[in-house]
């Protein structure tokens, strides 16, 4: 067995891969080596809601029958970890929840079936924001996660848990799910790669409904080859979701070019003003020089004016589409019932006021009033109307640029608990990233440096269906660099 210095759970998927297909190392040791890792720092890091030791060992085994046989996809044998709103079929799928704390899905999300299809190993569901509310993994019901390079910090959210065990080694590959920026901030704060594709690229079957128009699937991993090596799994066409994009995917891995000659940049202004820490916009714009060096050409000044209205734009949208998506969670169907109720309506009271925890009853509220009879037009119509203008603002900028630089969050990881009793302290931690959802565009996330020991991302934003140009342009940056070898010391 060689793998350098590298301990087997810090391999990256690809180079695992090659281990497997070379017979250095088998599914099976890999397996427990990444099991071992959990046992070891999960009581420090609490990343996982569900570990699936038995399933993970028998998938395992299966995935060396296939290495034999010659079967293998990249991805056969990898351990993976699922965001817990990915429906897994017989296997908790919480949304760090209790309304959902003992629901067992009867079918698997599509996204999470390709990747089993091709043979990765599920080791566990991730920790979250409940009901992917937050921007910390405070907001889970359960407990809070912790980041791995500090303790005390968070790890972002609200697909804190897959970052988190992406950092610590407690898996090779993990699902997140960003609404409006919850792969990316999470990949900011822990110090891996994270893509969120264009609106419609991945099906939404079997994740659970927060914004449906902004929802939208993705990989967290250790670096750039292994996104495009998720996203060739998990991309294309479902005919179970009716908002994916009818196209087959192409091969992302094609894209991994480490060469930026020629590429048109910009860095977008807004996203470097008031309220980004120094020490990020530095580092940051350090960044663009490095692409610069790699033959970009960078527009120093592009400027996306529309950028103040799209948080106000998705504290509309969003809990007007949560306060709908939500309505289903009733004691009724499926999930947590309040017993003892004297009858439906305080059974469905009960049930909702116990169920749900206080940012998703926040949401709940927002929601509802917005949508309510007289208000509708002055607020969700309005913010329908607004986020045309910012689609449009992206449209226009993208016809002079090929990918979009900003910071992924603008602060580093901020302390647990700090923020937990100022929501809008919160919510200006996706400042940059919410304008790619609202746009339906892809953007990508990857560390850039660290700012006294905690990490710093980069974003990268592509036009619609241009995930191939941040992925160039990520993996660029990537190969000039070294941060993405950095681990915590955990
Ligand atoms: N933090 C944002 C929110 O709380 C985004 C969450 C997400 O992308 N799921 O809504």
């Amino acid at each position: 067995m060689t793998t350098g210095d590298t301990p087997l759970h810090h391999l990256s998927a690809h180079e695992a891969s090659r281990l497997l297909a070379a017979g250095e190392i088998s599914a099976v040791e890999l397996t427990e080596a990444v099991l071992n890792r959990i046992h070891a720092v999960e009581p420090r890091v609490r990343g996982l809601v569900t570990i699936t030791e038995e399933q993970a060992r028998g998938a395992a085994r299966e995935a060396d029958r296939r290495i034999r046989e010659g079967r293998a996809t990249p991805l056969t044998g990898v351990p993976l970890v699922l965001k817990d709103n990915m429906c897994t079929e017989g296997i908790p799928t919480t949304c760090s929840s209790r309304m959902l704390r003992d629901f067992r899905p009867p079918y698997t999300a599509t996204a999470a079936q390709r990747l089993l299809d091709a043979g990765a190993v599920l080791v566990g569901k991730s920790n979250m924001d409940e009901f992917a509310m937050g921007s910390s993994t405070e907001n889970s019901a359960f407990f809070p996660t912790h980041n791995p390079w500090n303790a005390n910090r968070v790890p972002g959210g609200s697909s804190g848990g897959s970052a988190a065990a992406i950092a610590a080694g407690e898996t090779l590959i993990a699902l997140g799910s960003d609404t409006g920026g919850s792969i990316r901030q999470p990949a900011s704060f822990c110090g891996v790669t994270g893509i969120k594709p264009t609106y419609g690229v991945v099906s939404r079957h079997g994740l659970i409904a927060f914004a449906s128009s902004l929802d939208q699937i993705g990989p967290l991993t250790s670096n750039v080859t292994d996104g495009a090596l998720m996203l060739n799994a998990i991309a294309g066409h479902d005919a179970m979701d009716s908002t994916s994009l009818r196209r087959d995917a192409p091969d992302y891995t094609r894209a991994l070019i480490p060469d930026a000659r020629g590429m048109k940049i910009g860095v977008v202004t807004e996203m470097f003003g008031a309220g980004v820490e120094p020490e990020v916009r530095d580092t940051v714009l350090q960044a663009a020089r490095v692409l610069e060096q790699a033959g970009a050409i960078v527009d120093w000044e592009v400027s996306l004016p529309m950028t103040q209205h799209a948080l106000p734009v998705y504290y509309i949208l969003a809990p007007s589409e949560a306060s709908s998506n939500l309505a289903r969670y009733d004691g009724i169907k499926y999930g947590y019932s309040w017993d003892g109720a004297a009858d439906m309506w305080e059974g469905m009271e009960k049930t909702r006021q116990h169920g749900f925890g206080p940012e998703v009853k926040r949401r709940i509220l927002l929601g509802a009033y917005a949508l309510s009879s007289g208000y509708y037009d002055a607020y969700y119509r309005k913010a329908q109307q607004v986020r045309t203008l910012i689609r449009r603002e992206y449209e226009d900028a993208f016809t002079r640029h090929d990918v979009l630089l900003t910071p992924t969050s603008p602060t580093v990881p901020f302390g647990l608990g700090e923020r937990t009793n100022n929501p809008l302290q919160m919510y200006l931690a996706d400042i940059c990233t919410i304008p790619v959802n609202i746009a339906g565009v892809p953007a990508i996330s990857l560390p850039c440096g660290f700012v006294n020991g905690l990490p710093v991302g980069l974003q990268l934003i592509g036009p619609s269906l241009g995930e191939e140009a941040i992925l160039r342009a990520a993996y660029t940056y990537e190969q000039a660099t070294d941060w993405h070898t950095r681990r915590p010391a955990l």
